[in-house]
């Protein structure tokens, strides 16, 4: 019930109960929420079909949960090709770690296709310790991802 059946991520209903679990947490103070979304990936499926879209989400998902260890994360499938990462990880540490993954993620071949696929993740960032709610983590995390798709993609936007 609380797994996403393509990539076997957490769901959304997960990232529900955790977030209420994570900022109660003694250590909430290191919290933050990344908003992971995949590049332009609507042409991916039209360019190369929905089957290599959905390797290129299984891929993106083992990247993620790989990361996990470094990050003190958590990963979910937020929906579609959006992902989050709630992290406990003091910021110095987080940022140089969450670049190398948009690094790998570019670089990376998808497996199990013959095409070489340009995927690349555009990230927005909030700290539990800037916020005020839950409600507001995600807005911050979304507004920041929405100036990293405008200024250009492949990149990452925190406060
Ligand atoms: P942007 O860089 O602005 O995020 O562009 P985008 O194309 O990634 O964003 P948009 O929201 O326009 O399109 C998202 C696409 O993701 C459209 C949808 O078909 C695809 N998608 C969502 N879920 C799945 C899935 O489970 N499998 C596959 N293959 N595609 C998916
Ligand atoms: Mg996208
Ligand atoms: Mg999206």
């Amino acid at each position: 019930m609380t797994k996403d059946f393509l990539t076997s991520l957490h769901n959304r209903q997960k990232l529900d109960l955790d977030l209420k679990t994570f900022i109660n947490r003694i250590d909430a103070s290191l919290l933050s929420l990344v908003f992971v979304d995949a590049d332009k990936f609507k042409s991916i499926n039209d360019i190369y079909g929905h089957s290599v879209g959905d390797e290129a989400l299984k891929h993106l998902s083992y990247k993620l949960k790989l990361y996990c260890t470094s990050l003190n994360a958590e990963a979910y499938r937020y929906g579609g090709e959006e992902f989050i990462l709630l992290c406990f990880k003091d910021k110095s540490e987080l940022i140089p770690i969450l670049n190398n993954l948009r690094i790998e993620i570019k670089r990376d071949k998808i497996k199990n296709t013959d095409y070489n696929i340009n995927l690349s993740v555009s990230m927005g960032i909030s700290f539990w310790r800037d916020v005020t709610s839950i409600k507001e983590l995600l807005k911050v995390a979304d507004d920041n991802l929405f100036k990293a798709k405008d200024q250009g993609r492949d990149r990452i936007i925190y406060n």
